[in-house]
């Protein structure tokens, strides 16, 4: 479960770690209110699941008398297809540097990671990607913890300047709350050095572990249905297994095993899929019309790969609800197919002379949707 950059400063702050003070406001007077009680500049905030908050217009400077024109034009906002309906009012830091500093589980070492770098602020998975030498990463062991020394000696391995027991300090703190609170991630960018030499989190971003949260009563309450994708509640409403994801080919397949291996092949043939989405056993025509349809809906999508391995479920009602969402005009993309198993001579039959590109094998398919989405990413 993802939080907003509030509820994460909120944790942080039960943790030590320094957060400006802010408040969340819903219309442009609340955030006047708020920035006239500072009295002094303030940073608006749109409160959003995304990030680059900052690069989309979402993260302003704002005087008292400008804040309401500023929040004004901030809610209401688009960004990366979420409307912002909420901004965080705080008071500004006097930035002198910008540092990152992240808790991540990484599965090849089974361990939490931490990872911290002199280039905060920006994209991190860019500097990842750039210079991924500028990130430095340490295994934690997870009997001991993460120790104030070990702390220290990763932020000087890193470069970062300033007071580095009280960076070190913040990050233990952030350890703490990492694993005080089950996250799966938990970091904090920019972790900035102010111009007074102070250390304080003007960005944070936590996830929680969803199978954890009955431990965490007061955190499982702060999910929002709104915040999510509106294309994933539409999903729930069809009781889908609907994620979604960042790329241009849409997803569609039966049994999460399956879609997750489809997934895969897209990305081996250098495509990006745009979700993840199980029709579940035994789906019947409706049930596979709703799926396309819904696919079809996401303004992301310029393919679709269906790929069905029929067992229970029968190929040739899947083949019935695709044409029916093709016939009625619903998909403009083009659609792969992939399809075997249980009633797989009679899906084929219906499918033919359909505007549907059938394939005998799963990489094949993959391999032409992503030439038909503009090639290899
Ligand atoms: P993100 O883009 O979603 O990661 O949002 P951030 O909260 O990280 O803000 C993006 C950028 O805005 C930061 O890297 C800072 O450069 C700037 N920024 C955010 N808060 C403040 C602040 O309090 N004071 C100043 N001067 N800049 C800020
Ligand atoms: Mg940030």
């Amino acid at each position: 479960m993802k939080l907003h950059e509030f509820q994460a400063k909120e944790i942080l702050a039960k943790y030590g770690v320094p957060v400006p003070p802010g408040k969340v406001a819903y219309t442009p007077e609340e955030a006047e209110r708020i920035a006239k009680d500072y009295g002094k500049l303030v940073v608006i905030k749109a409160q959003v699941h995304v990030g680059g908050r900052g690069k989309a217009g979402g993260v302003k400077l704002a005087k008292p008398e400008e804040s309401r024109e500023v929040a004004g034009k901030i809610l209401g906002m688009d960004i990366k297809g979420l409307t912002v309906k909420k901004v965080l009012v705080a008071e500004a830091v006097d930035i002198a540097k910008e540092y990152y500093a992240g808790l991540i589980i990484d599965r090849s070492s089974q361990r939490v990671v931490l990872m911290v770098s002199k280039e905060g602020g920006v994209d991190i998975e860019e500097v990842a990607r750039t210079n991924p030498k500028a990130i430095v990463k340490y295994p934690i062991d997870p009997h001991k913890g993460l120790r104030p020394f070990e702390a220290r000696e990763v932020v000087k391995q890193a470069g970062l300047e300033g007071n580095l027991n009280r960076l070190a300090s913040a990050i233990v703190k952030l350890y703490n709350a990492f694993v005080g609170s089950d996250a799966s991630l938990a970091e904090i960018n920019p972790l900035v050095v102010t111009a007074d030499g102070e250390i304080i989190a003007a960005d944070a971003k936590i996830d929680l572990d969803d199978n954890a949260l009955f431990r965490h009563p007061d955190l499982a309450k702060l999910r929002e249905v709104e915040a999510e994708h509106p294309l994933e509640i539409e999903a729930s409403n069809y009781g889908f297994a609907y994620v979604k994801l960042d790329g241009d080919v849409g997803i569609i397949g039966n049994g999460a095993g399956l879609v997750m291996y489809t997934l895969d092949l897209v990305n081996r043939a250098g495509g990006k899929p745009a979700n993840f989405l199980d029709i579940g056993g035994g789906a019947k025509a409706d049930v596979v019309y709703n799926a396309v349809k819904l696919v079809a809906k996401d303004p992301d999508v310029k393919g679709i790969f269906i790929n069905i391995f029929g067992g229970i479920t029968r190929a040739d009602e899947v083949a019935k609800g695709v044409i029916k969402a093709l016939e009625e005009g619903l998909v403009k993309v083009p659609v792969v197919m992939r399809v075997a198993g249980t009633a797989e001579e009679e899906a084929k039959k219906l499918l033919e002379g359909k505007p549907i590109y059938l394939y005998p094998n799963s990489l094949e398919a993959a391999k032409a949707i992503v030439t038909m989405v503009g090639g290899a990413k």
